[in-house]
């Protein structure tokens, strides 16, 4: 396993990776560390069903990665972990094996923070919270940050007012059409903000009879879930599942832009070339939907000065990243190289320069 650990590419020079088990709850689970350059390293746990522990832990690896560029994007001063638990999140959570988790994270002392992911809920993460101080995210207390979805949904729609400005010299959104696939928590107050600025919404959920609802308040179209990618639109706005920018609908969209809330939208990076050589901009996804994660993090800063979740600080750090975004339009431009790499390059130079930084104050110490 060492061998094959260090040899992958996902290993991506991991500061640590936790394998961590408890034999009374049955928590099996991994903790990866990537960097803490920036600051304690800070990502979700996510509880899924995997095939193998190898299965996890390529995936834990590649999730935390991309916590150390999201956060290092968003210039929080946090470094990128995450974690997994190996399970069925509907059939074998327990409060013991949260518990369980809890302690685990405690034992990192504070390099790493959990907060929610995919399969793991607030109330789960309350539990860890009973044995830990080392989790984020809670619904309770002074500092607590609540549902991150509204704010992510704002620095979406604040990133496709900076796209109609420079594509379509527009200050709002009028005779623009957004195909918004996905309405749940952030594609639902996105469509409201979408609406309201103008756009026409062509919208598409699996959950039906929350789109008849959202698409009323909104006057928008409904398609089925497999047409989206062929609406004839502006705009086609990925707020559901990872991996839709892909060889098949690449093919099939029509759009002059992609802006939208999902992870991992990009199925090969290869794909975000493809998209800048045909002409459409691609706002990245890590960079766009950031809004979640500065939320989280002032939980964390609340934590630290002992003071209370503070929406102004919120709000300083999403107008940040909305310059981070101007600025990675506009170099991709300049330079002729597609906003995913752009977005990675400036990732990378700020972890760069803060584990430089560190480095300096350890040897003047
Ligand atoms: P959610 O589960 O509330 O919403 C997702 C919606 O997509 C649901 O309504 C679901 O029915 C729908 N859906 C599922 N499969 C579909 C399909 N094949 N076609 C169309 N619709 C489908 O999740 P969310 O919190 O709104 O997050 C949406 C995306 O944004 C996810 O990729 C998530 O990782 C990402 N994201 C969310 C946040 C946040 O603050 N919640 C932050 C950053 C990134």
């Amino acid at each position: 396993m060492g061998k094959t650990l260090f040899d992958s590419p996902s290993f991506a020079n991991h500061e640590g990776v936790h394998a961590v088990f408890d034999e009374k709850t049955g928590l099996r689970g991994i903790i990866a560390v990537h960097s803490t350059a920036r600051g304690p390293a800070v990502g979700g746990t996510r509880m899924w069903n995997y095939a193998s522990s190898a299965e996890a832990l390529e995936d834990v690896l590649r999730l935390s990665k991309g916590m150390s560029y999201k956060n290092a994007v968003a210039d929080l001063e946090m470094g990128g972990g995450k974690s997994v638990i190996i399970g069925d999140s509907r059939t074998q959570k327990t409060p013991e094996l949260f518990q369980a988790f809890g302690r685990a994270v405690d034992t990192l002392g504070g390099r790493y923070y959990a907060a929610e992911d995919v399969g793991v809920s607030v109330a789960d993460i309350a539990e860890a919270r009973k044995v830990t101080p080392y989790v984020l995210g809670l619904s309770d207390g002074p500092e607590a940050s609540g549902d991150p979805s509204p704010v992510t949904a704002e620095g979406v729609f604040r990133s496709t007012l900076t796209v109609a400005r420079r594509l379509w010299k527009q200050d709002d959104l009028t005779g623009l059409t957004v195909a918004l696939q996905g309405i749940g928590h952030v594609g639902g107050y996105l469509a409201d903000k979408l609406h309201a600025a103008g756009a026409k919404l062509v919208m598409t959920d699996v959950n039906e009879a929350l789109l008849s609802e959202v698409a009323a308040r909104t006057n928008a179209e409904i398609v089925a879930p497999d047409v989206i990618y062929d609406v004839k639109a502006d705009i086609y706005a990925p707020c559901a599942l990872g991996a839709t920018l892909n060889p098949q609908t690449l093919d099939r969209l029509t759009v002059k832009a992609v802006v939208g809330a999902a992870n991992n939208q990009l199925a090969t990076p290869d794909i975000g070339r493809a998209l800048f050589e045909r002409g459409v901009l691609y706002a990245p996804d890590y960079v766009i939907n950031g809004g979640g994660i500065i939320n989280v993090a002032s939980e964390l800063k609340a934590r630290e000065t002992g003071g209370a979740y503070d929406p102004q600080w919120v709000e300083g750090k999403l107008s940040r990243l909305m310059e981070t975004l101007e600025e990675i339009l506009e170099r991709s431009a300049a330079e002729k190289r597609p906003t995913h790499e752009i977005a990675d390059a400036i990732a990378e130079a700020r972890i760069n320069a803060a584990r430089d930084q560190r480095a300096e104050q350890l040897k003047a110490a």
